[in-house]
């Protein structure tokens, strides 16, 4: 199979409330058509990220205008750490397609390793276990892949060690601050793709703190790189990745945005300046979901002060079309 090198990432955030930021999604309709009619072909979601009712539209007006064909999109979903159970794979899937109003996805991920009820309780479910529905769903049809995503190094040893079918790949937070260099050398060495999310970390103004690391979107050296080569300092950031056969699903609400970061395939960053960026990589994460640290297969080093509680955006929602799993 073959998987677009940029896709088109759709979760709209948590707001300072941990209040999931559903008024966006109407510019998430904008924004994803305009993806589609420039060119994009990939698209990354979820269950959690509520909008699958809204991909499923944007999808059915470009195929009924003749811009795309099913068979020329690569969609990709997740199942929530709620359904972790074997059969339940299918359950949260066959709902998935249900809100998507497809026949099948290209790509079904489990979200992440651990397994966690809606009322925050630890199920302590394998993750091998649900592994197996994953390929039980892939067998029947209803995905053209199955993978993974935040699993560690650790996890897809234990999963390679003990599965039928290699993950296509793995999905983790990848990005200058966060090279996740022997997990991904490691993925890549047994033909697991690795799609990075998070690619711009903590670089773009929308995520930079006080307190987080360079390079920063106006840092001296990534300016003085973008420079030479005519381009952007985040398309840099996308290219890096890009050049180490990493896909990539940036999100962004803005046109001009969703624009540049797919206008990273006229460019090259030579050995100088990925000698350059690569002193960036000093293993600062931008996403720490802290407040499942101590859940059972946590894939993370463990923070001296996590937030206490799961958000009850992670834990209970509605989608607002009536066709979520209660
Ligand atoms: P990204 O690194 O894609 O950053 C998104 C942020 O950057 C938004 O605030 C966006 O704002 C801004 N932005 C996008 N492009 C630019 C640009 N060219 N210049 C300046 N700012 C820009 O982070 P995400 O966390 O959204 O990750 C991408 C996707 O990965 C998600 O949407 C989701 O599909 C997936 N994901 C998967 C996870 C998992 O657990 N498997 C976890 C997190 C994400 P604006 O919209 O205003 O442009």
């Amino acid at each position: 199979m073959e998987i677009p090198a940029v896709g088109y990432g759709t979760w709209l955030g948590l707001d300072e409330k941990m209040e999931f930021k559903i008024q966006d999604a109407p510019k998430l309709v904008e924004a994803l058509s305009y993806a589609i009619d420039i060119g994009y072909r990939h698209i990354d979601t979820a269950h959690l990220y509520r909008v699958e009712p809204e991909i499923g539209q944007v999808v059915k007006k470009k195929i009924a205008q003749g811009v795309v064909k099913r068979d020329d999109l690569f969609i990709a979903t997740k199942v929530w750490h709620h359904y972790h159970r074997e059969a339940d794979v299918e359950t949260s899937l066959r709902a998935s397609l249900k809100r998507l109003d497809m026949d099948y996805v290209d790509l079904v991920l489990m979200h992440w390793p651990m397994s966690i009820s809606q009322d925050g309780v630890d199920e302590k479910i394998d993750y091998l276990e649900t592994y197996r529905g994953l390929e039980a769903v892939l067998k029947k049809g209803l995905t053209k892949a199955i993978g993974v995503s935040n699993f560690n190094l650790e996890q897809m040893k234990r999963l390679l060690a003990n599965c039928n079918v290699v993950p296509a790949t793995n999905q983790i937070e990848v990005n200058l601050n966060l090279g996740q260099k022997e997990l991904v050398e490691y993925c890549q060495s047994k033909g697991v793709l690795v799609v990075g999310f998070t690619t711009f970390g903590s670089m773009v103004p929308s995520r930079a703190t006080p307190d987080s690391p360079e390079p920063k979107i106006d840092n001296p050296t990534m300016v003085s790189i973008a420079k030479k080569h005519g381009k952007a300092v985040t398309q840099v950031a996308l290219r890096y990745l890009y050049q180490r056969e990493i896909a990539t699903i940036p999100k962004s609400l803005s046109k001009n945005r969703v624009l540049e970061n797919a206008s990273i395939f006229d460019f090259e960053l030579d050995k100088e300046d990925i000698a350059q960026i690569a002193k960036f990589d000093n293993g600062y994460r931008t996403d720490i979901p802290s407040f499942w640290q101590d859940y059972s297969n946590y894939p993370f080093e463990k923070i001296a002060n996590p937030i206490q509680g799961i958000p009850l955006s992670l834990r209970k929602w509605k989608n607002g079309a009536n066709l979520d799993i209660d």
